[in-house]
């Protein structure tokens, strides 16, 4: 692939207002952005989704930093990679840190893209032109003057980040408001054994889903808990990599799963995950992270694959940023977002910005 420098950028996005789950409060989005820069000039970009500190997963930003600087940027200079798949075998060698590998190999899909004039989507097989899109509803979100606003913009799903003890009255004040609007629930691993028989009894709201009632590593209280439900279980934290979907899957534990490109440790494997859950019938969406742009415009790519049939949390630019890193914003219409058709990701990043909001930066020249 000719890549002649990989660049990290450590930058913070000034939220709107805080995102806030019952693990932590988002006021500024701090995020790594990764750049493969290659002998013609072309700029390949990645991103690493980690947070601070390691509410959602054990990552976090400094080890993502540390693992990418020390481990896997030099995997580039000393063995070849001609495809970005070539670069996701060869960090099995380093075990675990998913967001990390997810920045890096996504810098090179984009360039891999670049580099061939073609579009990420066309690259890997996406068909959808435009894809759905699903709000997330915070704790601190005003339910009612929110989901107004969400709803006039046209979002197609709302996932409601509950707390545990206070699921029932957040659900029954939305259906209140509109009966009809398709929700779901991220409970983010919060419930225990003893909270079966209560999760049994949310089969009365008729939700799209439930995601993540259980901690990440627990496959069995999940396949218990969906045999006495109707309503689906979506997994999240537990579906780290490719084998954990094939887990979940052939174990029952869910019937919907959650794609993170960077939880689940790059495209490559993304890929995988859509494809075999795809032939075993099981329906996928694509999570978000309260991401930059650089991270939408991948998610798009993704989600315009066929398998992905339910709205995912894909929002505008506009939704938690004041600036995002794009010239041009990602536009909802319509509850719609547009797969970009471009080269690469086929956005354009706003270089002279990135750069004014770099706080450290590190460059290999490989
Ligand atoms: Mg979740």
């Amino acid at each position: 692939m000719n890549i002649r420098a990989v660049v990290l950028r450590e930058i913070e996005l000034s939220m709107k207002s805080p995102f806030v789950t019952h693990q932590g409060s988002l006021e500024t989005r701090p995020l790594i952005i990764v750049e493969a820069h290659d002998a013609g000039g072309n700029i390949g970009y990645g991103e690493v989704t980690a947070f601070p500190a390691p509410f959602y997963t054990y990552e976090t930003l400094t080890t993502a930093w540390y693992v990418l600087e020390q481990l896997l940027i030099p995997l580039l200079s000393t063995s070849s990679v001609h495809h970005p798949r070539d670069f996701a075998q060869l960090s099995e060698a380093v075990k675990g840190h998913p967001m990390a590998k997810a920045g890096l190999e996504g810098s090179l899909w984009d360039l891999y893209a670049k580099q061939r004039g073609v579009s990420l989507q066309s690259l890997i097989g996406g068909e959808r032109t435009s894809v759905k899109a699903g709000a997330v509803l915070s704790l601190e979100d005003n339910l009612e003057g929110k989901l107004s606003v969400l709803k006039e913009e046209g979002y197609q799903r709302y996932k409601l980040k509950v707390e545990k003890g206070h699921e029932r009255q957040m659900i029954e004040t939305v259906q209140s408001l509109d009966p009809d609007l398709p929700i779901m629930i991220d409970a983010n691993g919060q419930y225990e054994e003893k909270d079966i028989e209560g999760l049994y009894e949310l089969d009365r709201y008729q939700m799209l889903m439930i995601e993540q009632p259980f901690a990440a590593g627990d496959f069995y209280l999940h396949q218990w808990l969906q045999k006495q439900m109707e309503t689906p279980i979506c997994l999240d934290e537990s579906i780290m990599c490719f084998h954990d979907a094939v887990q979940a899957v052939q174990l029952d534990s869910c019937r919907v799963v959650n794609v993170k490109i960077s939880r689940v440790g790059g495209l490559t494997a993304a890929l995988n995950i859509h494809d075999y859950c795809q032939d075993h019938g099981v329906p996928v969406w694509c999570g978000g992270m309260v991401e930059s742009g650089i991270s939408k415009a991948h998610n798009l790519a993704l989600a315009s694959l066929p398998n992905f049939t339910i709205p995912g949390d894909l929002s505008s630019s506009e939704r938690y940023f004041k600036r995002d890193l794009l010239t041009s914003g990602i536009k909802l219409e319509y509850g719609e977002i547009q797969v970009p058709q471009g080269p690469g990701i086929g956005v354009e990043v706003d270089d002279d910005y990135l750069h004014a909001i770099t706080k450290k930066r590190y460059v290999a020249n490989l």
